[in-house]
Protein backbone atom coordinates (compact mmCIF):
# COMPACT_ATOMS: atom_id res chain seq x y z
CA UNK A 1 0.00 0.00 0.00
CA UNK A 2 1.32 3.45 -0.77
CA UNK A 3 2.12 5.27 2.30
CA UNK A 4 -0.10 8.08 1.55
CA UNK A 5 -3.37 5.94 1.69
CA UNK A 6 -2.58 4.81 5.19
CA UNK A 7 -4.65 5.64 8.17
CA UNK A 8 -2.82 6.25 11.56
CA UNK A 9 -4.50 5.81 14.94
CA UNK A 10 -3.57 8.63 17.03
CA UNK A 11 -3.31 7.84 21.15
CA UNK A 12 -3.38 10.52 23.94
CA UNK A 13 -3.94 8.67 27.37
CA UNK A 14 -4.17 10.75 30.49
CA UNK A 15 -4.22 8.83 33.93
CA UNK A 16 -8.54 8.35 33.32
CA UNK A 17 -9.08 9.35 30.03
CA UNK A 18 -7.64 8.15 26.44
CA UNK A 19 -8.34 10.58 23.40
CA UNK A 20 -7.91 9.53 19.91
CA UNK A 21 -7.78 10.91 16.02
CA UNK A 22 -8.03 8.27 13.16
CA UNK A 23 -5.81 10.30 10.80
CA UNK A 24 -5.97 9.93 6.48
CA UNK A 25 -2.96 10.08 5.52
CA UNK A 26 -4.10 11.47 2.02
CA UNK A 27 -5.58 14.51 3.41
CA UNK A 28 -4.00 14.95 6.20
CA UNK A 29 -7.06 15.37 8.27
CA UNK A 30 -8.76 13.63 10.96
CA UNK A 31 -11.52 11.12 9.78
CA UNK A 32 -12.71 10.11 13.70
CA UNK A 33 -11.99 11.52 16.57
CA UNK A 34 -12.96 10.60 20.28
CA UNK A 35 -12.41 10.92 23.89
CA UNK A 36 -12.79 7.81 26.13
CA UNK A 37 -13.49 9.25 29.70
CA UNK A 38 -13.44 8.65 33.46
CA UNK A 39 -11.62 5.18 32.79
CA UNK A 40 -11.84 3.52 36.17
CA UNK A 41 -14.36 5.39 37.89
CA UNK A 42 -18.53 5.89 37.84
CA UNK A 43 -20.07 7.10 34.44
CA UNK A 44 -17.30 6.17 32.18
CA UNK A 45 -18.35 6.26 28.55
CA UNK A 46 -16.68 6.97 24.85
CA UNK A 47 -17.97 10.12 22.79
CA UNK A 48 -16.79 10.11 19.16
CA UNK A 49 -16.98 12.40 15.95
CA UNK A 50 -17.22 11.45 12.41
CA UNK A 51 -17.70 14.06 10.05
CA UNK A 52 -21.27 14.68 11.15
CA UNK A 53 -22.32 11.52 12.68
CA UNK A 54 -21.93 11.44 16.93
CA UNK A 55 -21.34 8.08 18.48
CA UNK A 56 -22.18 8.16 22.20
CA UNK A 57 -21.64 5.17 24.61
CA UNK A 58 -21.92 4.54 28.60
CA UNK A 59 -19.96 1.12 29.29
CA UNK A 60 -17.82 0.54 32.01
CA UNK A 61 -14.53 0.71 31.57
CA UNK A 62 -12.25 -0.49 33.91
CA UNK A 63 -9.15 0.02 32.35
CA UNK A 64 -7.43 1.69 29.20
CA UNK A 65 -7.68 -1.68 27.53
CA UNK A 66 -11.01 -1.48 27.83
CA UNK A 67 -11.24 1.59 26.99
CA UNK A 68 -9.18 1.20 23.67
CA UNK A 69 -11.44 -2.50 22.83
CA UNK A 70 -14.46 0.43 22.76
CA UNK A 71 -12.60 2.68 20.77
CA UNK A 72 -11.82 0.33 18.31
CA UNK A 73 -15.46 -1.27 18.07
CA UNK A 74 -16.84 2.68 17.56
CA UNK A 75 -14.39 3.05 14.76
CA UNK A 76 -16.00 -0.09 13.32
CA UNK A 77 -19.40 0.79 13.88
CA UNK A 78 -21.59 0.03 10.85
CA UNK A 79 -23.82 3.31 11.10
CA UNK A 80 -21.43 6.09 12.93
CA UNK A 81 -18.11 4.49 12.26
CA UNK A 82 -14.99 6.15 10.24
CA UNK A 83 -13.40 2.43 8.97
CA UNK A 84 -14.84 -1.25 8.33
CA UNK A 85 -12.13 -3.50 9.43
CA UNK A 86 -9.52 -2.41 11.49
CA UNK A 87 -7.33 -4.16 9.69
CA UNK A 88 -7.72 -0.21 7.61
CA UNK A 89 -5.43 1.00 10.86
CA UNK A 90 -2.29 0.79 9.24
CA UNK A 91 -0.35 1.66 12.39
CA UNK A 92 -0.72 3.62 16.08
CA UNK A 93 1.13 6.56 17.29
CA UNK A 94 0.96 7.11 21.09
CA UNK A 95 1.63 10.47 22.65
CA UNK A 96 4.36 9.72 25.09
CA UNK A 97 4.92 12.45 27.95
CA UNK A 98 8.85 12.06 28.57
CA UNK A 99 11.99 10.65 26.60
CA UNK A 100 14.10 11.17 29.56
CA UNK A 101 17.57 11.57 28.07
CA UNK A 102 17.52 8.18 26.30
CA UNK A 103 15.28 9.21 22.92
CA UNK A 104 16.12 11.96 20.41
CA UNK A 105 13.44 11.55 18.02
CA UNK A 106 10.15 9.52 17.71
CA UNK A 107 10.95 5.87 17.86
CA UNK A 108 9.19 2.60 17.11
CA UNK A 109 7.98 0.34 19.90
CA UNK A 110 9.71 -2.61 21.01
CA UNK A 111 9.72 -4.42 24.16
CA UNK A 112 13.21 -2.86 24.98
CA UNK A 113 10.89 0.77 24.21
CA UNK A 114 8.97 -0.02 26.91
CA UNK A 115 11.08 -0.82 29.51
CA UNK A 116 13.12 2.50 28.74
CA UNK A 117 9.96 4.08 29.52
CA UNK A 118 9.65 2.67 32.53
CA UNK A 119 12.79 3.53 34.29
CA UNK A 120 11.70 7.22 33.04
CA UNK A 121 8.17 6.99 34.58
CA UNK A 122 9.44 8.89 37.36
CA UNK A 123 10.02 11.59 35.79
CA UNK A 124 6.25 11.64 35.23
CA UNK A 125 4.77 9.70 36.78
CA UNK A 126 0.87 10.51 35.97
CA UNK A 127 0.80 11.03 32.66
CA UNK A 128 4.04 8.11 32.06
CA UNK A 129 2.30 5.41 33.80
CA UNK A 130 -1.03 6.45 31.80
CA UNK A 131 1.00 6.50 28.38
CA UNK A 132 2.87 3.06 28.77
CA UNK A 133 -0.54 1.45 30.22
CA UNK A 134 -2.25 2.79 27.05
CA UNK A 135 1.00 1.21 24.81
CA UNK A 136 0.58 -1.90 26.27
CA UNK A 137 -3.30 -2.34 26.10
CA UNK A 138 -3.06 -1.78 22.21
CA UNK A 139 0.18 -4.03 22.04
CA UNK A 140 -2.28 -6.60 23.43
CA UNK A 141 -5.58 -5.87 21.69
CA UNK A 142 -3.82 -5.27 18.04
CA UNK A 143 -0.72 -7.73 18.55
CA UNK A 144 1.97 -7.22 15.43
CA UNK A 145 0.62 -3.53 14.03
CA UNK A 146 3.28 -1.15 13.85
CA UNK A 147 3.28 1.24 16.96
CA UNK A 148 5.18 4.30 17.47
CA UNK A 149 6.23 6.37 20.44
CA UNK A 150 6.48 10.29 20.35
CA UNK A 151 6.95 12.39 22.79
CA UNK A 152 6.33 15.74 24.33
CA UNK A 153 9.83 16.28 24.99
CA UNK A 154 12.64 15.10 22.45
CA UNK A 155 11.78 18.79 20.26
CA UNK A 156 13.79 20.20 23.07
CA UNK A 157 16.26 17.55 22.81
CA UNK A 158 18.45 20.03 21.21
CA UNK A 159 18.67 22.65 23.44
CA UNK A 160 22.53 23.32 24.24
CA UNK A 161 23.83 22.35 28.02
CA UNK A 162 23.90 25.31 29.37
CA UNK A 163 20.79 25.78 28.58
CA UNK A 164 19.28 23.05 29.94
CA UNK A 165 21.04 22.58 32.97
CA UNK A 166 19.80 24.03 36.59
CA UNK A 167 23.11 25.24 38.89
CA UNK A 168 22.66 22.67 41.82
CA UNK A 169 25.52 19.92 42.35
CA UNK A 170 25.97 18.52 39.11
CA UNK A 171 25.41 15.07 40.82
CA UNK A 172 21.90 15.63 40.71
CA UNK A 173 22.23 15.67 36.65
CA UNK A 174 24.70 12.79 36.73
CA UNK A 175 22.76 10.31 39.24
CA UNK A 176 19.41 11.70 38.95
CA UNK A 177 18.64 13.35 35.05
CA UNK A 178 17.60 16.61 36.88
CA UNK A 179 17.79 19.35 34.37
CA UNK A 180 15.21 21.40 31.99
CA UNK A 181 13.42 18.78 29.45
CA UNK A 182 10.92 21.21 28.03
CA UNK A 183 7.27 20.01 26.88
CA UNK A 184 4.70 20.83 24.06
CA UNK A 185 7.54 19.36 21.63
CA UNK A 186 5.29 18.06 19.32
CA UNK A 187 3.24 21.58 19.00
CA UNK A 188 6.78 23.83 19.11
CA UNK A 189 8.00 21.10 16.18
CA UNK A 190 4.69 21.68 14.20
CA UNK A 191 4.36 24.91 14.08
CA UNK A 192 8.19 26.04 13.66
CA UNK A 193 8.16 23.56 10.97
CA UNK A 194 5.32 24.86 9.20
CA UNK A 195 6.07 28.51 9.90
CA UNK A 196 9.55 28.11 7.81
CA UNK A 197 7.79 26.05 5.12
CA UNK A 198 5.89 29.18 4.91
CA UNK A 199 8.13 31.96 5.87
CA UNK A 200 10.37 30.28 2.61
CA UNK A 201 7.54 30.48 0.39
CA UNK A 202 7.02 34.17 0.64
CA UNK A 203 10.74 34.65 0.50
CA UNK A 204 11.59 35.73 4.48
CA UNK A 205 14.18 35.14 7.03
CA UNK A 206 13.04 31.90 9.11
CA UNK A 207 16.67 31.55 11.46
CA UNK A 208 15.13 32.64 14.25
CA UNK A 209 11.67 31.96 15.74
CA UNK A 210 9.80 32.83 18.65
CA UNK A 211 7.08 29.72 19.01
CA UNK A 212 4.17 30.93 21.86
CA UNK A 213 2.01 28.04 22.44
CA UNK A 214 -0.76 29.77 24.70
CA UNK A 215 -2.94 27.55 25.83
CA UNK A 216 -3.95 26.24 29.23
CA UNK A 217 -0.35 24.41 29.56
CA UNK A 218 1.96 27.70 28.11
CA UNK A 219 5.18 27.87 26.89
CA UNK A 220 7.10 29.07 25.13
CA UNK A 221 10.48 27.95 22.63
CA UNK A 222 13.13 29.48 20.87
CA UNK A 223 13.79 27.63 17.78
CA UNK A 224 17.08 28.62 15.47
CA UNK A 225 17.69 26.90 12.43
CA UNK A 226 14.75 24.86 12.79
CA UNK A 227 16.35 23.79 16.02
CA UNK A 228 14.56 24.22 19.75
CA UNK A 229 18.31 26.25 21.47
CA UNK A 230 15.47 27.17 24.76
CA UNK A 231 11.90 26.54 26.48
CA UNK A 232 10.10 27.68 29.17
CA UNK A 233 9.03 24.52 30.75
CA UNK A 234 11.43 22.77 32.98
CA UNK A 235 12.01 19.42 34.65
CA UNK A 236 7.97 19.26 34.53
CA UNK A 237 5.66 21.85 33.08
CA UNK A 238 5.27 23.81 36.24
CA UNK A 239 7.81 25.89 35.41
CA UNK A 240 7.76 29.19 33.00
CA UNK A 241 4.89 31.03 31.59
CA UNK A 242 1.94 31.90 33.94
CA UNK A 243 -0.69 29.11 33.26
CA UNK A 244 -4.53 28.09 33.41
CA UNK A 245 -3.81 26.75 36.80
CA UNK A 246 0.11 26.51 37.10
CA UNK A 247 2.25 28.88 38.75
CA UNK A 248 5.28 28.92 36.64
CA UNK A 249 8.33 30.19 37.79
CA UNK A 250 8.51 30.94 41.81
CA UNK A 251 11.31 31.02 44.14
CA UNK A 252 11.53 27.49 44.67
CA UNK A 253 12.03 28.65 48.93
CA UNK A 254 8.31 29.91 48.37
CA UNK A 255 7.74 25.96 49.04
CA UNK A 256 9.10 25.15 52.25
CA UNK A 257 7.59 28.87 53.58
CA UNK A 258 3.93 28.07 52.62
CA UNK A 259 4.14 24.57 53.53
CA UNK A 260 4.98 25.80 56.99
CA UNK A 261 2.18 28.36 56.96
CA UNK A 262 -0.49 25.74 55.59
CA UNK A 263 0.53 22.72 56.93
CA UNK A 264 0.23 21.12 53.50
CA UNK A 265 3.01 18.41 52.69
CA UNK A 266 4.69 18.37 49.54
CA UNK A 267 2.25 16.84 47.25
CA UNK A 268 -0.20 18.74 48.66
CA UNK A 269 2.19 22.03 47.82
CA UNK A 270 2.91 20.95 44.66
CA UNK A 271 -0.72 20.36 43.43
CA UNK A 272 -1.55 23.91 44.92
CA UNK A 273 1.23 25.29 42.60
CA UNK A 274 -0.28 22.99 39.85
CA UNK A 275 -3.62 23.08 40.11
CA UNK A 276 -4.47 26.03 41.98
CA UNK A 277 -2.02 28.67 40.89
CA UNK A 278 -2.07 30.56 37.69
CA UNK A 279 -4.76 32.61 36.48
CA UNK A 280 -7.30 30.68 38.20
CA UNK A 281 -5.42 31.38 41.34
CA UNK A 282 -4.97 34.82 41.14
CA UNK A 283 -8.62 35.79 39.51
CA UNK A 284 -10.14 33.65 41.86
CA UNK A 285 -12.66 33.20 38.84
CA UNK A 286 -11.69 30.61 36.68
CA UNK A 287 -8.74 29.68 34.36
CA UNK A 288 -10.37 30.05 30.85
CA UNK A 289 -9.93 33.36 29.12
CA UNK A 290 -13.39 33.14 27.95
CA UNK A 291 -14.47 34.17 31.39
CA UNK A 292 -11.13 36.47 32.52
CA UNK A 293 -11.39 38.84 29.76
CA UNK A 294 -15.88 38.60 30.42
CA UNK A 295 -14.67 39.38 34.18
CA UNK A 296 -12.07 41.99 33.28
CA UNK A 297 -14.14 44.15 30.86
CA UNK A 298 -16.26 44.15 34.15
CA UNK A 299 -13.75 45.63 36.06
CA UNK A 300 -12.74 42.64 37.94
CA UNK A 301 -9.30 43.65 39.36
CA UNK A 302 -8.60 40.19 40.34
CA UNK A 303 -8.78 39.20 36.60
CA UNK A 304 -7.03 42.16 35.16
CA UNK A 305 -4.35 41.04 37.30
CA UNK A 306 -4.14 37.78 36.13
CA UNK A 307 -4.41 38.88 32.34
CA UNK A 308 -1.46 41.59 32.93
CA UNK A 309 0.81 39.03 34.31
CA UNK A 310 -0.14 36.40 32.05
CA UNK A 311 1.14 38.84 29.22
CA UNK A 312 4.19 40.08 31.37
CA UNK A 313 5.33 36.79 31.77
CA UNK A 314 5.41 35.96 28.06
CA UNK A 315 6.91 39.02 27.12
CA UNK A 316 9.47 38.68 29.42
CA UNK A 317 10.27 35.56 27.83
CA UNK A 318 10.06 37.32 24.20
CA UNK A 319 12.82 39.07 25.27
CA UNK A 320 15.03 36.33 26.93
CA UNK A 321 14.55 34.60 23.55
CA UNK A 322 15.17 37.42 21.33
CA UNK A 323 18.79 37.85 23.29
CA UNK A 324 18.85 33.82 23.09
CA UNK A 325 18.66 33.92 19.17
CA UNK A 326 20.66 37.16 18.52
CA UNK A 327 17.75 38.65 17.22
CA UNK A 328 13.98 37.64 15.86
CA UNK A 329 12.68 36.95 12.64
CA UNK A 330 9.22 35.67 13.47
CA UNK A 331 7.22 35.33 16.93
CA UNK A 332 3.94 32.77 16.31
CA UNK A 333 0.62 32.37 18.24
CA UNK A 334 -0.58 29.29 18.41
CA UNK A 335 -2.70 27.57 21.33
CA UNK A 336 -6.39 27.93 22.45
CA UNK A 337 -5.46 31.55 23.72
CA UNK A 338 -2.72 32.25 21.24
CA UNK A 339 -5.26 31.45 18.41
CA UNK A 340 -7.87 33.00 19.74
CA UNK A 341 -7.54 35.31 22.34
CA UNK A 342 -7.19 38.82 20.48
CA UNK A 343 -6.02 41.22 23.45
CA UNK A 344 -3.03 38.56 24.89
CA UNK A 345 -1.20 38.98 20.99
CA UNK A 346 -2.27 42.45 21.43
CA UNK A 347 -1.02 43.41 24.75
CA UNK A 348 2.11 40.93 24.48
CA UNK A 349 2.94 42.59 21.41
CA UNK A 350 2.95 46.65 22.65
CA UNK A 351 6.69 47.81 23.08
CA UNK A 352 7.88 45.59 20.84
CA UNK A 353 9.14 48.39 18.41
CA UNK A 354 12.89 48.16 19.96
CA UNK A 355 13.00 44.23 18.21
CA UNK A 356 11.75 45.51 14.50
CA UNK A 357 7.95 44.56 15.72
CA UNK A 358 5.54 46.08 13.94
CA UNK A 359 2.29 45.09 15.22
CA UNK A 360 -0.65 45.13 13.20
CA UNK A 361 -3.98 45.26 15.59
CA UNK A 362 -6.98 45.80 13.08
CA UNK A 363 -5.14 42.66 11.66
CA UNK A 364 -4.80 40.49 14.98
CA UNK A 365 -8.32 41.36 16.19
CA UNK A 366 -10.42 40.70 12.69
CA UNK A 367 -7.84 37.59 11.96
CA UNK A 368 -9.62 34.74 10.49
CA UNK A 369 -10.42 31.27 12.57
CA UNK A 370 -8.36 28.13 11.82
CA UNK A 371 -5.49 29.60 9.36
CA UNK A 372 -1.99 30.72 9.19
CA UNK A 373 -2.81 34.90 9.60
CA UNK A 374 0.37 37.38 9.08
CA UNK A 375 -0.59 40.31 12.02
CA UNK A 376 2.26 42.43 11.24
CA UNK A 377 2.12 46.08 9.54
CA UNK A 378 4.57 46.02 5.77
CA UNK A 379 7.34 47.96 7.49
CA UNK A 380 7.97 45.19 10.08
CA UNK A 381 11.12 43.46 10.12
CA UNK A 382 9.34 40.85 12.12
CA UNK A 383 6.69 38.64 11.24
CA UNK A 384 4.12 37.48 13.72
CA UNK A 385 2.09 35.02 13.06
CA UNK A 386 -1.52 32.87 14.00
CA UNK A 387 -0.50 29.32 13.46
CA UNK A 388 -2.83 26.88 14.50
CA UNK A 389 -1.39 24.02 15.96
CA UNK A 390 -1.98 20.26 15.18
CA UNK A 391 -0.21 18.06 17.87
CA UNK A 392 -1.97 14.94 16.40
CA UNK A 393 -0.95 15.50 13.03
CA UNK A 394 2.47 15.48 14.28
CA UNK A 395 2.24 11.99 15.62
CA UNK A 396 1.05 10.93 12.38
CA UNK A 397 3.53 12.15 10.22
CA UNK A 398 6.19 10.92 12.93
CA UNK A 399 4.28 7.53 12.78
CA UNK A 400 4.42 7.42 9.10
CA UNK A 401 7.94 8.07 8.91
CA UNK A 402 8.86 5.34 11.02
CA UNK A 403 6.84 2.46 9.73
P1 LIG B 1 -4.92 22.74 26.42
O1 LIG B 1 -4.78 21.97 25.11
O2 LIG B 1 -3.65 23.12 27.06
O3 LIG B 1 -5.96 22.19 27.36
P2 LIG B 1 -6.02 24.79 24.69
O4 LIG B 1 -4.90 25.04 23.77
O5 LIG B 1 -7.23 24.10 24.16
O6 LIG B 1 -5.54 24.14 26.03
O7 LIG B 1 -6.47 26.22 25.27
C1 LIG B 1 -7.47 26.31 26.24
C2 LIG B 1 -7.66 27.75 26.62
O8 LIG B 1 -7.78 28.56 25.45
C3 LIG B 1 -8.96 27.94 27.36
O9 LIG B 1 -8.76 27.83 28.72
C4 LIG B 1 -9.36 29.34 26.98
O10 LIG B 1 -8.80 30.22 27.93
C5 LIG B 1 -8.72 29.60 25.65
N1 LIG B 1 -9.65 29.58 24.53
C6 LIG B 1 -9.91 28.56 23.70
N2 LIG B 1 -10.81 28.92 22.75
C7 LIG B 1 -11.12 30.20 23.01
C8 LIG B 1 -11.99 31.16 22.39
N3 LIG B 1 -12.72 30.85 21.33
N4 LIG B 1 -12.03 32.39 22.92
C9 LIG B 1 -11.29 32.71 23.98
N5 LIG B 1 -10.47 31.85 24.62
C10 LIG B 1 -10.37 30.64 24.14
Amino acid sequence: MDKKDMKILVLNAGSSSLKYQLIDMATEKAVAKGVCDRIGIDGSLIEQKCGDKELVIKENLATHTDAFKLLLKALVDKDKGAIKSIDEISAVGHRVLHSGEDFKGSVVITDEVIKICEKNAPLGPLHMNANINCIKSAMKVLPGKPMVAVFDTTFHSTMPKYAYMYAVPYDAYENWQVRKYGFHGTSHKFVSGEAIKYLKSIGAPHARIITCHLGNGASLAAVKDGKCIDTSMGFTPLEGLVMGTRSGDIDPACVEYIMNKTGMSISETLNYLNKKSGVLGISGISSDFRDLTAAAEQGNERAKLAIDMFVYRVKKYIGAYAAALGGVDCILFTGGIGENVKIVRSRVMEGLEYLGVEFDKEKSDNAPRGQTVELQKPASKVKVLILPTNEELVIARETLALI
